[in-house]
């Protein structure tokens, strides 16, 4: 069982802020904030790609009351939100998990990026192979 089903199981111990039929949020050990929540669906599933759609439902209107009461708790100055899948992209814990971080200006608690223009043709070119590939 991973770790967040340990958790979900009550095998583990977490410091729960809102539980329902489907979803659970809970504090993450290592905050990079104060008030860094995570929230995660009961069910098993790995990445977003595995998510289903009722389920991923359920993440996101508990999603949305949890982003307000984490705002209104901490009093900061903006919310980020961070989902990472798979080893490339930072995936630690294998089982889909949503991040709410409270941030304030200049916290530099998260990497940027620098935007910087694309080239049209490619950025085209990308917006096709990705509209070909929804609803496949
Ligand atoms: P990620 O890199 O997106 O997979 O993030 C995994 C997150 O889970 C990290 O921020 C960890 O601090 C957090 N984490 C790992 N184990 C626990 C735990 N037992 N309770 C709460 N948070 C945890
Ligand atoms: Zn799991």
């Amino acid at each position: 069982m991973c770790i967040f089903c340990k958790i979900v199981a009550g095998e583990l111990p977490s410091t729960k802020v809102y539980e329902d039929e489907k979803t659970l949020a809970f504090m993450d050990i290592n905050p990079v904030n104060p008030g860094h929540t995570l929230l995660i669906p009961k069910k098993h599933v790995e990445t977003i790609y595995e998510l289903d759609e009722e389920t991923g439902k359920a993440v996101m209107s508990t999603l949305i009351k949890l982003v307000r009461a984490v705002k209104k708790a901490t009093n900061c100055q903006g919310v980020t939100i961070h989902q990472a899948n798979e080893k490339a992209a930072n995936q630690v814990v294998p089982h889909l998990h949503i991040h709410i971080i409270p941030r304030w200006e200049k916290d530099y608690a998260l990497g940027g990026w620098k935007a910087k223009p694309g080239d049209p043709e490619e950025i085209k070119k990308q917006a096709d192979k990705i509209r070909n590939c929804l609803g496949s």
